[in-house]
This record gives structure tokens, C-alpha cells and sequence, in this order.
């Protein structure tokens, strides 16, 4: 059996603590795409933790993590998290790496950050993780496989190809030092030969997990809407989030996906936003901000300050949709405690016509939400795990957006910790 859990939205609806939790009844876990440029906030017995690149199964020992062929592999970041939770008591994490993954290199970062300034205002908002400029060489087939890391000749040789064009920009464009093949050799293989222990062909160990009927859970990082096909292009990441892109970015036939959660908050955020319709500002912003997740709405990776907004029922049925969800987990329910009213968005207007499907960017960039207002529950909810014990306020909220987005809510998160979740049945 294979589940995904995936987002619904901008990213950081919270699905770090969902894997989290539901890692309890897995086998293997196993991320299939990005890199080390988003975080998870995962917060059990041994303390808090962000993680990047670890599958956010690594603190149960019973699971097995695996880094798919998908990922966006930085070995300097994979060593450093590692040896984070090795510090802090995870003594003997199961784990393994995709041969077949690719290695985010240090001129990656580099060249995303160079771009960046270059783009001026008109930057994307870049976490300058190097994202885009590795995915490029990966498609360009440039790319450097973690299996080519264990053969020396053969890396310096892909190296040195790899960067005749780069060093034209560097030269010409960035106005930077060029970029050394035979330096970076000595790097990569010395870090390969650190990665080793951990490298497996990880596709026909999960293929043979598929076949012994094992627990699979694939973990998704950012949401639907920063999907390069589905989402609000050009401010997408470079890799698909989506449940469908899961089974290539593992390595699992696509037909044993048969269980996909869509995570929500039970409001919108967005960091590095590019468009956000329901987006809020001012004192109303700030307080939002300051009241959500566990210590505010900070990016877990950047520290950046989060943009805030109301549910957007119209981004969230898209989310869902693309992401052809199953169920739907709603995080943060807590978090809308102290409000008299709550705002929902539930349709947009669109060049004076009300729409309710979520248009490509140009027009999504005229919108304006149009609002519903939900009464509040004035009632602490933080940690109840009965979904009958919601004040009816919360239970109605629920269920009107679960009309909304046409998909049954049925996991509610009422904290951050591990035991803070109600169940609901379809
Ligand atoms: P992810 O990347 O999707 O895992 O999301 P992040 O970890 O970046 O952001 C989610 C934030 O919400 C983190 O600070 C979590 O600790 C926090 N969080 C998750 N679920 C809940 C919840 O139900 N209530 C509250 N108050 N915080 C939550």
C-alpha cells in the first residue's frame, strides 16, 4: 500500500508532522523530489527539528528512509543534517540513498545566487539553494548521478564537460572566477566516498516492498501550487511536488499509489509568495503571523517572515485536484481560535465575472477573492483528538470547506506535537 502526502497550496502546510505521525504506521518512507530548499518542522521526544533533505521517517527506528532518484541531493547538507540528528540521539537511522539520485554541487548554489542578484527586482525569490541550476543541468544531462561520484576518471571527465559552458557565464556574464574541474573532483569524490555506506539501488528495493505488500509512504515537499505545470509559474520550484510525479521521483509503479493526502492549513501561507489573492496585511497580518504554526509563520529554511492569508477555497480545490487527492488533512486548526470571524475565500472575481476555478498566472494576477465570514469558536482547541469535542463553530467551519474543495477532510491538526490530531471518517 502507498500513500503520499503532499501539499495542497504554497508549501509549509505542515506536512513534516504529518509524515511524521503517520511514519508510525509505515515501512518505508521516501522522499521523491526537491532538495535540501524547503523544511520540515518535526517536533517529538527528542526536541524540535527542521529537517531538508532526511525523509521525516529517520526518528522512528522501525522505518525505513529512503532519498529517491528525484531528489536534489547536496551532500555537504545530507552529512551536515545527518550527523545534526546523530548528535541529538538517533543512534542508528535507517537510511539509504538512490544511486541513481543527482548531486547539487557548490557552483549550483553559487550560480542561483549570482542569477538572483543578477535578476534584480525582478528575482523569483529564490531560497538560493540551487535548485533551478541543478535541475537544468540534470535535463540538459549535465548532471552528475551520486553513482558517478565513486569513479573518480569518470566524474572529473563529466566535470570538465559540464563546465566549458558555465565558465563562459562566469566569465562573461557573473564577472567570477571560473569554476575548477580538477578541484571539485577532489571534493565530490572524498564526499561520495563519505555517502557511500548510505547508497543502494533504491528502485528495485522498493519495487520488492511493492511486491511483499510493505507500507509505503512518499513525502512530498512544497505544495500543488509550485508545481512547474500546475502551478503559478514562474514563481514554481523546478521539480513537481505533485502525487503523480511521486512515482517517478521514488520509483513506484504509479498504480499503487492508491491513497493521497493533500495537506491545508486552516488558513493560506506563502513564503517567497509570486501570487497569494487572499493575502492579508498590516496589524490583522501580524497578528495571524505571529499566533500560526508553532513559533510563528517563519520560513523553516530561510527564517523569512511568512505572508499570511485567509483559507483560498479556489487555490485549494486546485491543489487538490492536481494533486488527485484521496483525503485532505487540515493543519493549524488551532491556530484560528482567537478570532470572532473568520474569512474564507471562496470564489474570485475576475475581470468583473465571479470565477470559481483557479486560472493561469497572467489572469490569476488580477483576481480578487471574494469572501464568505464564518463565525469563530473562541475556545482553546489546541491538542483535542476527538473530532465530536470541536466546538460546533470548528466542526462547521470544517465542513463547509470541505464542501468548497470537494474533498473529505479527514485527518484535522489541532498542534504541532506528534499526539495533537483528530481523525474523521470519510
Ligand atoms: P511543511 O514543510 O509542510 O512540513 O510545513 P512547515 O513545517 O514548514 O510549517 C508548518 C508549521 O506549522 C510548523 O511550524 C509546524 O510545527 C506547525 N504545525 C503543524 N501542524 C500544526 C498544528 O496543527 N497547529 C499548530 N499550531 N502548528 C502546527
Amino acid at each position: 500500500m502507498i500513500r503520499a502526502i503532499v501539499g495542497a497550496n504554497w508549501g509549509d502546510e505542515g506536512k513534516g508532522k504529518l509524515t511524521d505521525v503517520l511514519a508510525e504506521q509505515t515501512d518505508l518512507v521516501v522522499r521523491f523530489q526537491g532538495g535540501a530548499n524547503a523544511g520540515h518542522t518535526i517536533i517529538n521526544e527528542y526536541g524540535k527539528f527542521a529537517l531538508h533533505l532526511l525523509p521525516s521517517g529517520i526518528f522512528h527506528p522501525e522505518v525505513l528512509n529512503i532519498i529517491g532518484p528525484g531528489v536534489a541531493l547536496d551532500p555537504t547538507a545530507f552529512l551536515g543534517e545527518l550527523n545534526s540528528v546523530l548528535s541529538r540521539g538517533i543512534r542508528h537511522p535507517r537510511l539509504c540513498i538512490s544511486d541513481r539520485a543527482q548531486v547539487l554541487m557548490d557552483f549550483h548554489v553559487l550560480l542561483d545566487t549570482l542569477e538572483e542578484e543578477r535578476l534584480g527586482k525582478n528575482k523569483f525569490g529564490s531560497t538560493k539553494s540551487g535548485i533551478a541550476p541543478f535541475y537544468s543541468d540534470k535535463f540538459a544531462k549535465v548532471g552528475i548521478q551520486v553513482s558517478q561520484l565513486m569513479d573518480k576518471d569518470l566524474l572529473h571527465e563529466r566535470l570538465v564537460n559540464s563546465l566549458v559552458k558555465k565558465n563562459v557565464l562566469m566569465a562573461h556574464l557573473y564577472h567570477h572566477a571560473p569554476l575548477d574541474a580538477d578541484e571539485l573532483t577532489e571534493k565530490y569524490y572524498a564526499l561520495g566516498q563519505q555517502l557511500k555506506p548510505w547508497v543502494q539501488d533504491t528502485t528495485w528495493m522498493l519495487h520488492d516492498a511493492v511486491k511483499t505488500g510493505k507500507r509505503i509512504l512518499l513525502e512530498g515537499q512544497l505544495g500543488a501550487l509550485r508545481d512547474p505545470d500546475h502551478g503559478i509559474y514562474p514563481y514554481t520550484t523546478s521539480s513537481s511536488p505533485l502525487a503523480g510525479y511521486a512515482a517517478v521521483g521514488a520509483g513506484v509503479p504509479p498504480w499503487a499509489i492508491t491513497e493521497v493526502i493533500a495537506v491545508t492549513k486552516a488558513y493560506s501561507s506563502s513564503v517567497g509568495t509570486g501570487v497569494f489573492p487572499s493575502c492579508i496585511t498590516g496589524d490583522e497580518a501580524e497578528e495571524l503571523r505571529k499566533r500560526g504554526g508553532d513559533a510563528g509563520e517563519y520560513g523553516a529554511k530561510t527564517g523569512r517572515p511568512r505572508d499570511v492569508g485567509w483559507f483560498d477555497a479556489v487555490a485549494t480545490r486546485h491543489g487538490c485536484l492536481v494533486q488527485g487527492a484521496t483525503d485532505v488533512a487540515m493543519t493549524n486548526l488551532d491556530v484560528l481560535s482567537y478570532l470572532d470571524e473568520i474569512p474564507v475565500c471562496v470564489a474570485y472575481e475576475l475581470d468583473g465575472e465571479r470565477i470559481d476555478h483557479f486560472p493561469a498566472t497572467p489572469s490569476l494576477k488580477r483576481v480578487k477573492p471574494i469572501y464568505e465570514t464564518f463565525p469563530g469558536w473562541k475556545t482553546d482547541i489546541r491538542g483535542e483528538t476527538q473530532y465530536e469535542n470541536l466546538p460546533s463553530a470548528c466542526r462547521q467551519y470544517v465542513e463547509r470547506i470541505e464542501r468548497l474543495i470537494d474533498t473529505p477532510i479527514t485527518i484535522l491538526s489541532t498542534g504541532p506535537r506528534r499526539e495533537e490530531i483528530c481523525y474523521r471518517a470519510k
